[in-house]
């Protein structure tokens, strides 16, 4: 809004901002109430069943999600995430939710903060330049676009570009996959829709920043990655807000359970 007079303060008298967690209004927009933020950081510091260490240190499937390194990592994660519901108790969960259903610039600006600084942190430690990297994402499925009106893998990607000063560019699509309304039940089982490289010669001998909001399985940051190697890129490194906790103990090459 250019208009003198009616920006960000009138605004916030005409939609005063709340807490993404608990609803609560707050003095400033920056996301979360104090009691919100203080779950969110004990559940980041909660540790991996498997190795004891935090989401930010755990390495657990990292073989399968990828084989660019920052420093000694080779994805990034921040917190973990057990299951994909809007009434979870864990404020992770129910903030991913939100980020998926609702388009808040203040949710979406919350995650980018906290996964832009973890990639400068990572990327200072290993003295990586940023200005070396592209930020890219997997991109929502169609028919979730539709729904929803939104990509937020691309909203906070490019709000951590924003953050980081690191570019961004859309180099995936999605193609196949139709609105599920009017499909039987076998006809939306194989209405899957399937990841496609939009611009095959800028990826050669790039480096990327591959972010997706969860790593569940693993699947889609693997194609992604796939399909940027096999088109020349130097490095793929996945980011995420969250990622699915590992069960029990798989070997190097282990997936996700
Ligand atoms: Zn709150
Ligand atoms: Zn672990």
């Amino acid at each position: 809004m250019k208009s003198k007079g009616f920006g960000k303060k009138a605004l916030d008298l005409l939609f005063p901002p709340r807490c993404q967690g608990c609803g609560k209004l707050i003095d400033r927009d920056d996301g979360l109430c104090g009691a919100c933020l203080a779950k969110y950081g004990d559940e980041q510091r909660e540790s991996c069943p498997v190795c004891g260490r935090t989401a930010r240190e755990c390495s657990c499937g990292a073989a399968a999600l990828g084989s660019s390194f920052i420093g000694n990592r080779r994805y990034c994660a921040m917190t973990f995430y057990n299951e994909y519901n809007a009434d979870s108790e864990r404020i992770t969960e129910k903030l991913i939710f939100r980020l998926k259903r609702k388009n808040s610039s203040s949710l979406t600006d919350f995650f980018a903060r906290e996964a832009a600084a973890e990639i400068m942190r990572l990327m200072q430690l290993s003295e990586e330049r940023p200005e070396e990297w592209i930020i890219t994402w997997p991109p929502r499925t169609p028919r979730a676009v539709l729904e929803y009106g939104y990509d937020q893998s691309e909203a906070v990607a490019r709000r951590i570009s924003y953050y980081t000063g690191i570019p961004w560019k859309k180099m995936l699509v999605r193609t196949g996959g139709r609105e599920q309304k009017g499909l039987g039940a076998e006809e939306r089982e194989a209405n899957v829709s399937t990841l496609a490289l939009l611009r095959r010669k800028e990826a050669d001998r790039k480096r990327f920043i591959l972010f997706d909001d969860v790593i569940t399985t693993g699947a889609t940051v693997r194609e992604a990655a796939d399909l940027l190697y096999g088109a020349g890129a130097e490095a793929v490194f996945p980011v995420c807000i969250a990622k699915t906790l590992l069960k029990e103990k798989t070997d190097d090459e282990g997936v996700f359970v």
